[in-house]
């Protein structure tokens, strides 16, 4: 079968799957205390899918052209038996399978992820600095268990890591440069994120956002880079290599210059909604069906529905004025 396509032909590659809208952490700019709190509804054990529901989403996906799946959330190590869900996808040998997490669960489940079948870890990690890691991610839990969870996925053969970092002007900006410097004596991927207008609680403002180029100037200044070219067409990262030939950083610009012509991701909430964009005000129910029906064809037909429809560019119309617009929080809908 050829790959589905959608309004501005763009093919559908990518599946986040959220496992869970809970996290462990309160980042000011994903989850800020004051509205998760213990008054917050989170989703009904219920309403969320099961292994083996996932596990049917992809299976409907593959002939359609996926190619990835990165499991996500909130705080996917949260989910029991996490390890038992990468397996079961490892049983589709073509799939690529990466995990973005916090990483502070991470030391101990890394080797049971490998041995599991997963391919690859993104972490997300946006000051070593002790104390301005606690005012981002509004935790006690101390960045040392985010990097016990990095040296225990080296250990486990993960390599390079990504390690993703938001980054938020006036709060941890002066930080960034003890970051790279930190992951480029270890070889992994630092990749600078610049601050986006998820959901509605956050607060955000423009002039809270450093840009990519900035951040670029930056590490430049300190440890000079060139251009480097990108991996595969459509890669969300710019990346840039150190001169000294010591490893790269990526810039992840979905602000300043947004890439949704190369987004070919879908997403799947934990609740079994899908959503075609980060950004979206609402899903597409597809756990009705999938509880409904055991016609695979069905599913399939209902998903090719979906994307064939797809037209979102949030970020590419942001700039015409998208604030006022609703849309789901990062938590919810999978980051
Ligand atoms: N809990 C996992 C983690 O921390 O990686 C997975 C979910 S989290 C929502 C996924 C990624 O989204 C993290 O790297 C996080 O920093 C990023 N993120 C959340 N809110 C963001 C925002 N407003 N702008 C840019 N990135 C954001």
């Amino acid at each position: 079968m050829d790959s589905v396509r959608d309004q501005l032909g763009r093919p559908l590659a990518d599946l986040r799957v959220s496992v869970t809208d809970r996290c462990n952490f309160r980042c000011r700019y994903c989850m800020p205390r004051e509205h998760f709190d213990h008054a917050h509804r989170y989703l009904a054990r219920a309403d969320i899918l099961s292994f083996e529901e996932i596990v049917r989403v992809v299976r409907v996906l593959l002939p359609l052209g996926l190619r990835k799946v990165r499991l996500t959330g909130g705080e996917p190590l949260l989910r029991s038996e996490l390890p038992k869900l990468v397996a079961m996808l490892r049983c589709f040998p073509e799939l690529e399978l990466a995990l973005t997490s916090n990483g502070s669960l991470l030391a101990k489940h890394a080797q049971a992820l490998r041995s599991a079948g997963l391919d690859r870890l993104t972490i997300s990690l946006d000051s070593i600095a002790p104390e301005v890691f606690a005012r981002m991610t509004d935790s006690e839990l101390p960045v040392s268990d985010v990097l016990d969870g990095i040296e225990a996925a080296r250990k486990a053969g993960f390599g390079p890591l990504k390690i993703n970092a938001v980054v938020r002007r006036g709060v941890n900006d002066h930080t960034l440069l003890e970051l790279a410097r930190h992951f480029k004596a270890s070889g992994d991927i630092v990749r600078f994120i610049e601050y986006m207008d998820v959901g509605l609680t956050n607060g955000w403002q423009m002039d809270q956002v450093v840009s990519g180029k900035d951040i670029a100037a930056l590490i430049d200044s300190a440890m000079p880079l060139e251009p480097a070219t990108a991996n595969y067409a459509g890669e969300v990262a710019k990346r840039y290599r150190y001169r000294d030939g010591g490893g790269e950083i990526g810039v992840i610009t979905s602000v300043t210059q947004p890439f949704c012509g190369a987004c070919a991701r879908l997403r799947l909430s934990a609740d079994g909604h899908i959503f075609g964009c980060l950004f979206a005000r609402a899903g597409t129910d597809l756990r009705s069906l999938l509880r409904t029906t055991q016609d695979d064809a069905e599913l399939s037909a209902a998903v090719q529905r979906f994307w064939q429809a797809r037209g979102d560019r949030y970020s590419e119309l942001r700039a015409l004025g998208t604030k006022h617009l609703p849309r789901l929080e990062m938590s919810y809908l999978g980051g």
